[in-house]
């Protein structure tokens, strides 16, 4: 109500009742009306009682008038008041979990944790820290129970969180990501925080009958009270948060310095990288695939190579990552694949091309024809082209990578599946797709001979090879040992240090030329 006479009808309403009420104050105290009665005797042939009738009606039906408008602007302005609150709940809260959103937590004003709780220990008494979490594996979530159960799992980890403590301290900023504001927490307790989140997420939830688990990265700062936004805090708690990510799922991190430098140091790579796409500055080198048995070159893998503009070597694994994430890979393989096939077009007709193709691109519909547009252009054969993927590239979207495989295929080009081993499920993957070779990972060739596990395993992979008819390729020989080895264990292909690095297109001239070594006898 105090409200309403700020208003200006409110207002208007008071000053016309203020001018009624002095009028008639002042009718009374100049006895007004012993004086009507006089005036009216008086000029009673002049109808001026009738006249002062009707001003005396009109004066009533303003009043009615007065008082019911001040009631209809009264409820238009709680209506008002209303429509506004809701305008702002939607635009500070999340749909979904109903938490407050990015943008409430943008103007939160913190209380000060001594003022509420003056028992709290000496050295946390005006600790704001600020957590970060993100679900691990959500997408997967999504896929096997739909959005609709994605959102009942969003909701139900949003209510675990807000179990912990103080509700109105839990923000959603969008996705799997959830922002929680702790006070009056000493360092101990930061971590234990952090642990006992990622157990509360990770904890099974029922959805449709299925009992979903999902993962959680952690990461947490303080906030420098006064002297920062609480945004900032809430940025190095994020970077912390991808850290502990970094490291698999279920992992809590506390920010430190090295972790922003390291955001910088790969945004600077990222633009580096995009140039050198851009000027084709990187090459590719070609490493030597054996075939055993003939002791003859079969095939050259190309390995991407970069030297930077400060005459740096990046390693692939590092810029192919950076070009995966960002979008780059696609025209970094285009530009890889065209230099590659003009390079084999110099080699013997026997001497096969392998290439990579990273996981992302598995996701690409459109790889096939990609791949067909660059082979037509070189004019190099389809079946002198083999692609190797990993087992990991088939996991993020099956049907897709089924449909890729099968289109490769049917234009002549071969499959190898790399890394054989070290992916997700290698067994279940032979089954479901044709592939014409395993490479066995390096790191079982590495340590077979001295380790019967490892042995048994790689013993396992080629009878496996053997028995499904795919060839198999040993990766990373570096022995003369390790040859006679593999050798007696009936492996197909070798490649690896000991035949030669990957070498620039030039030196895979040479390479070639001399090629007629028989490596049998160097065994
Ligand atoms: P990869 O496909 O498994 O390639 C084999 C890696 O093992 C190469 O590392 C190669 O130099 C290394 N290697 C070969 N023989 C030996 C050996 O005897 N001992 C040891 N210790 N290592 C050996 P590189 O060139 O650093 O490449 C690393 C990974 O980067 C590759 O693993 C591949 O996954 C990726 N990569 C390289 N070039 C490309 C590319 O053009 N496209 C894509 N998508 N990925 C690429
Ligand atoms: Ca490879
Ligand atoms: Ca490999």
């Amino acid at each position: 109500m105090p409200e309403f006479f700020r208003s200006r009808a409110g207002r208007q309403c008071l000053t016309i009742m203020a001018l009624g009420a002095v009028l008639w104050i002042s009718a009374t105290l100049l006895d007004v009306d012993s004086w009507l009665v006089s005036f009216m005797s008086t000029f009673e042939n002049y109808g001026a009682d009738k006249f002062v009738l009707a001003l005396g009606i009109a004066g009533a039906m303003s009043f009615i008038y007065s008082v019911l408008r001040i009631a209809d602007l009264r409820k238009e302005m709680q209506l008002r008041d209303s429509a506004q609150a809701r305008a702002d709940w939607t635009a500070t809260h999340d749909h979904l979990t109903k938490l407050p959103n990015r943008y409430a937590f943008e103007r939160k004003i913190l209380p000060k944790p001594a003022d509420k709780d003056g028992n709290l220990p000496e050295e946390a008494k005006s600790n704001v820290t600020i957590f970060s979490v993100d679900l691990d594996g959500f997408k997967k979530v999504n896929d096997l129970v739909g959005h609709k159960g994605g959102d009942v799992l969003l909701v139900e980890v949003a209510k675990r969180i807000c179990a912990l403590g103080n509700a109105d301290c839990v923000y959603r900023f969008g996705g799997d990501e959830f922002i929680i504001i702790a006070l009056g927490m000493t360092a101990a307790r930061e971590e234990w925080f952090a642990k006992v989140l990622i157990q509360a997420v990770t904890r099974p939830i029922l959805i449709d009958g299925f009992a979903v688990e999902v993962g959680a990265s952690v990461g947490y700062d303080r906030w420098s009270e006064g002297a920062e936004p609480l945004e900032d805090a809430a940025h190095r708690a994020d970077l912390a948060m991808y850290e502990a990510k970094s490291r698999g799922p279920n992992h809590q991190l506390i920010f430190e310095t090295s972790m922003q430098d390291k955001v910088t140091e790969r945004a600077s790579l990222e633009t580096k990288l995009r140039g050198a796409i851009q000027n084709k500055a990187i090459k590719t080198y070609y490493q030597p695939l054996i075939d055993l048995r003939s002791g003859r070159l079969c095939g050259f893998e190309a390995l991407a190579r970069w030297t930077d503009e400060d005459g740096m070597n990046i390693p692939p694994p590092i810029f192919i990552g950076i070009a995966e994430e960002t979008g780059m890979i696609t025209e970094l393989f285009e530009n890889l694949l065209t230099q590659a096939c003009s390079d084999a077009l110099a080699w013997p007709d026997d001497v096969r091309l392998s290439f990579n193709v990273s996981p992302v691109q598995m996701e690409d519909k459109l790889l096939p024809s990609r791949i067909f547009k660059v082979l037509a252009a070189s004019r190099l054969p389809a079946r002198r082209l083999e692609v190797e993927i990993t087992e990991n590239a088939l996991v993020q979207d099956p049907a897709i990578a089924a449909h890729i495989l099968d289109e490769l295929h049917k234009a002549g080009v071969q499959i190898a599946l790399d890394d054989f081993g070290t992916g997700y499920s290698s067994l279940a993957q032979l089954a479901r797709y044709r592939f014409d070779k395993i490479k066995i990972d390096k790191s079982f060739i590495a340590t077979c001979r001295e380790d019967e596990k490892q042995e048994k395993i790689v013993r396992a992979m080629l009878a496996l090879g053997r028995s499904l008819n795919i060839k198999t390729t040993a990766e990373g020989v570096e022995e003369h040992a390790q040859l006679a080895y593999l050798l007696q264990l009936g492996c197909d292909i070798g490649q690896g240090y000991l035949f030669g690095k990957a070498m620039p297109a030039a030196e895979a001239g040479i390479f070639i030329e001399s090629q007629n070594t028989n490596l049998a006898s160097t065994a």
